[in-house]
């Protein structure tokens, strides 16, 4: 892979722990090479559709959102969403407080719901100044909030995730889940902004 770039770069520590462990459970016939590379591709292609689909349902069945506000993992597994391994926290913006998630460690995001995490959310600037000066990233994001509104940022690790769960717009009263789906954001969801009705 790295000779593609052009240039020969050595494998990084990770790079070569990945590869001798991915080696080491084809050889042993735990995985076939098939099967990693549908993991991979499934992964990549995988969208915030899955996240946008357990918000809707929280906004229209309060007993779910109960159940998810308690136990995430769990209640994504209702909707057929395993998160294996994975304690799964949502956290619910109100008026009073709002959310938003990080990794200040890495890039750990749950990946389960929202797919791959954009680059900027990888990025030592985010990661860095999100903890610090919460209302300034995220007003540089578009989204201003009142200074009465507090801001709670969480920080994810290797095995627990946060999903924020938006408060639900007004002038959306009985839409159906799909139609509220749709305005469910990959960004309102890591609570860098909000949903909005176009
Ligand atoms: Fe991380």
């Amino acid at each position: 892979m790295n000779e593609d770039r052009g240039t020969y770069r050595p494998l990084s520590y990770f790079q070569l722990m990945e590869v001798s462990l991915r080696e080491l459970l084809v050889e042993k016939g735990v995985l076939t090479d098939a099967e990693v590379d549908a993991a991979v591709e499934d992964m990549r292609r995988r969208g915030p559709e899955r996240g946008a689909r357990v918000v809707a349902r929280a906004w229209t069945d309060p007993a779910f959102k109960a159940r998810l506000l308690a136990d995430g993992t769990r209640a994504c597994e209702e909707l057929g969403f395993d998160l294996p391994a994975l304690r799964l926290v949502v956290v619910e913006n109100t008026p009073e407080v709002h959310n938003a998630i990080v990794c200040t460690l890495c890039s750990c995001y749950p990946r389960m719901l929202l797919g791959l995490p954009p680059d900027w959310y990888k990025s030592r600037e985010y990661r860095a100044r999100m903890v610090r000066e919460p209302r300034a990233v995220l007003a540089e994001f578009g989204l201003v909030l009142p200074e009465t509104v507090r801001i709670r940022v969480h920080d994810s690790t290797a095995d627990m995730r946060y999903m924020v769960l938006p408060m639900r717009p007004a002038g959306t009263e009985g839409w159906s889940e799909e139609r509220l789906a749709s305005i469910v954001t990959r960004d309102a969801m890591i609570g860098v902004a909000v949903p909005k009705v176009a």
